[in-house]
């Protein structure tokens, strides 16, 4: 059942999705924004964000993001709260199917559904997933007062994430598979001036074991030596990258080996008409400025490829 058609369908209510709301909807354009089910996109998991131009004293993630969502809204943006499952048809006329049942038809797409966090993939997952291990501090940290946590991995968010714990649990162990962060010197200094982390470098998480009920400890494996030993814990936190969200574009549209959507400079797909913007097609710099970027310049593409088919026609 088609119940809308649209000039311009924006997948994902992220930072790239949400500027090119605002863009599109100022445009005229009148689009229609499918947020999926984890609302504001990553910007949602983190805490401050420091580095957004225009925000000397930085912003919380999920306020920046309403109030792009009010902006957007003020020039006369929408939005639904649904997934996309597939897309299919041709130029000018593709056809979004909504998990919710319905098919939405759109002349152009926006996909900004961004990436998600990566898991470690242990059978322990399947029963202390959210009930002892997470993939979100800014969601969880206030169940670690005065616990003490392992956080994995040595990129900027493992830093963030280590760092932000500190103001709960008692203890935090930043876990790295090797001997030097790949995270900015910044965010590093902040660990290493930071007196409640205890770096543990060379050690990958294997397994995870608790009561049944919550975890208490994980097992870590030494990555030159080979040995294992345990380590008693409350709370495991991985921090160890994402995986762009594109499972429902693979047979549509073209992917990288790593599953992140092929565009051109023009952040142009292999199917005329539909851009991708933010995480989802960006593995280099995935920053929420270079997401609104990239969000804004799709907007702009579909603006101008519209008004050249409108000439067409004329
Ligand atoms: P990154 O890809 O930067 O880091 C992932 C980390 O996890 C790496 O240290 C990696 O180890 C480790 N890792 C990956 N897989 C495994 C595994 N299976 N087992 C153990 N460890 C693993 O991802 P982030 O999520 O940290 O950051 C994403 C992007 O966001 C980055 O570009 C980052 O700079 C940016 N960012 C910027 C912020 C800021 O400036 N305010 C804040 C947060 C993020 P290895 O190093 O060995 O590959």
């Amino acid at each position: 059942m088609i119940i809308l058609k649209r000039k311009v369908i924006i997948l994902g209510d992220g930072v790239a999705g949400q500027t090119a709301a605002i863009y599109a909807a100022r445009a005229d354009l009148k689009p229609l924004v499918i947020t999926g089910y984890q609302p504001a996109g990553q910007l949602s998991e983190t805490t401050e964000v420091e580095n957004f131009p225009g925000f000397p004293d930085g912003i919380e993630g999920t306020e920046l993001v309403e109030r792009m969502r009010k902006q957007a809204t003020k020039f006369g943006a929408e939005y639904k709260f649904d997934k996309a499952t597939k897309i299919e048809g041709e130029e000018m006329n593709y056809k979004i199917h909504l998990e919710g049942g319905e098919i939405l038809e759109a002349e152009t797409i926006i996909i900004a559904t961004g990436a998600s966090a990566k898991k470690l993939g242990l059978k322990a997952e399947e029963e202390y997933f959210g009930r002892g291990i997470s993939a979100c501090a800014t969601c969880d940290a206030a169940f670690t007062r005065d616990k003490t946590v392992i956080v994995v991995g040595g990129g900027d968010v493992a830093m963030e994430e280590a760092t932000f714990l500190t103001k709960f649990a008692k203890k935090v162990y930043l876990v790295h598979r090797r001997d030097s962060f790949r995270a900015s010197k910044i965010m590093q200094k902040r660990v290493f001036d930071n007196p409640k982390i205890e770096i543990l470098w060379n050690k990958i998480v294997v397994d995870v074991k608790g009561d049944g009920t919550k975890v208490t400890k994980a097992i870590l494996k030494d990555t030159q030596t080979g040995e294992e030993k345990e380590l008693e814990t409350d709370f495991v936190f991985y921090a160890i990258g994402h995986k762009p969200n594109t499972e429902f574009l693979k047979d549509f549209i073209e992917l990288d080996e790593h599953g992140y959507v092929k565009t051109n400079r023009m952040l142009e797909t292999n199917k005329p008409g539909i851009w991708a913007a933010g995480d989802v097609q960006d593995k280099i710099w995935r920053q929420a400025i270079t997401a609104a970027g990239t969000g804004a310049a799709a907007a702009i593409n579909a603006e101008r490829y519209l008004s050249e088919k409108e000439s067409e026609n004329n």
